[in-house]
């Protein structure tokens, strides 16, 4: 089947601590345990639509080496579609993960080769996969590559998804570009200068004004807020007990997305208020477990939560 959802894709093998709390700058701590993963939102994103059931290929970049070969045979055995996953003579992008006894994390992420996706293949990987509905992206992988994957989709009537995750001075050039935007509370601050509460409509109608239709707010354990130029909607999450919240953002994009690919033409808000309930089912699931890709769900573990 062609792949009805794109992720212009960050992958990262990720190293994680577990510590009491987060170190103070200067301070050093003795932690729990440490552990090994692969992860990046990009690749998260899109493990997380394919454990959903959605048809998932990656346009993405690794490195010539063991982390980037790994990578790879982990998406393929994920069922992801890796034709558009090239090698780089950069190394595998790298992340640090402190993650507190609360389940806070702090991460600190080298992007290596997620910086070198050529920008005209990913163009060309959009022109490839005739079946797309949605393409995804966010901002730890080449910002060029996902400008033109992203605008080559728009030509064709293919819904696209910014995750303005972590917040930089990108997101002001593909915000035009962007059908969907989802923020969490910082992002939306740094993106807007408004505050996710009081400043939700203020804010969100700088993002309408570049031409996005819809502003997802996630608000962590409070859900998140949907709006389209004239309407705002809370959709709460799922009360459960969070250990760790690697991934919550990530597997809510990619649920959101595996959601919205399933729409037969143009979503409502509606169906996007609606794909919003779904990820944040998915999304409960995968802070009550440790990790990135182990902590994601498969539908029918989400159908049983
Ligand atoms: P965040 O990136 O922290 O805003 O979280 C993304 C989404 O994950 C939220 O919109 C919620 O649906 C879900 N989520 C995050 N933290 C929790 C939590 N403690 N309990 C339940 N759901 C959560």
């Amino acid at each position: 089947m062609s792949p009805a959802v794109a992720v212009v894709a960050s992958l990262n093998v990720d190293h994680i601590v577990l510590a009491p709390r987060i170190p103070e700058p200067g301070e050093t701590l003795m932690g729990f345990s440490t552990s090994r993963e692969l992860g990046g939102k990009g690749g998260n994103q899109a493990v997380a639509a394919a454990r959903l059931g959605a048809e998932v290929a990656v346009i993405g970049c690794v490195g010539q080496d063991e982390d980037g070969e790994e990578y790879r045979e982990a998406l393929l055995a994920e069922g992801v579609d890796v034709a558009h996953l090239r090698t780089s003579a950069l190394p595998t992008g790298r992340a640090a993960i402190t993650v507190d006894a609360e389940g806070v994390n702090s991460i600190v992420v080298v992007a290596g080769a997620n910086a070198d996706i050529p920008a005209a293949a990913a163009e060309t990987a959009i022109g490839e996969l005739p079946g797309l509905r949605v393409v995804v992206g966010q901002l730890e992988a080449a910002a060029d590559a996902t400008e033109r994957a992203f605008a080559a989709a728009r030509a064709r009537g293919v819904l696209t998804v910014l995750n303005t995750a972590p917040v930089g001075d990108v997101a002001a050039k593909l915000l035009p570009l962007s059908d969907v935007v989802v923020a969490n509370e910082v992002e939306f601050r740094q993106l807007t200068g408004q505050d996710p509460v009081d400043g939700l409509r203020r804010g969100s109608a700088e993002l309408f004004a570049a031409g996005c239709r819809w502003v997802i707010v996630t608000l962590g354990a409070e859900g998140c807020a949907v709006l389209d130029a004239s309407s705002s909607v809370h959709v709460p999450a799922v009360a459960v007990r969070a250990v760790d919240t690697t991934a919550a953002g990530d597997s809510f994009v990619g649920a959101l997305a595996a959601r919205l690919a399933e729409i037969p033409g143009e979503p409502t808000t509606a169906d996007v208020v609606a794909a919003c309930g779904f990820a944040a089912t998915v999304a409960a699931v995968v802070v009550t477990r440790h990790g990135a890709h182990p902590s994601l769900p498969t539908l029918a573990e989400v159908l049983d939560a």
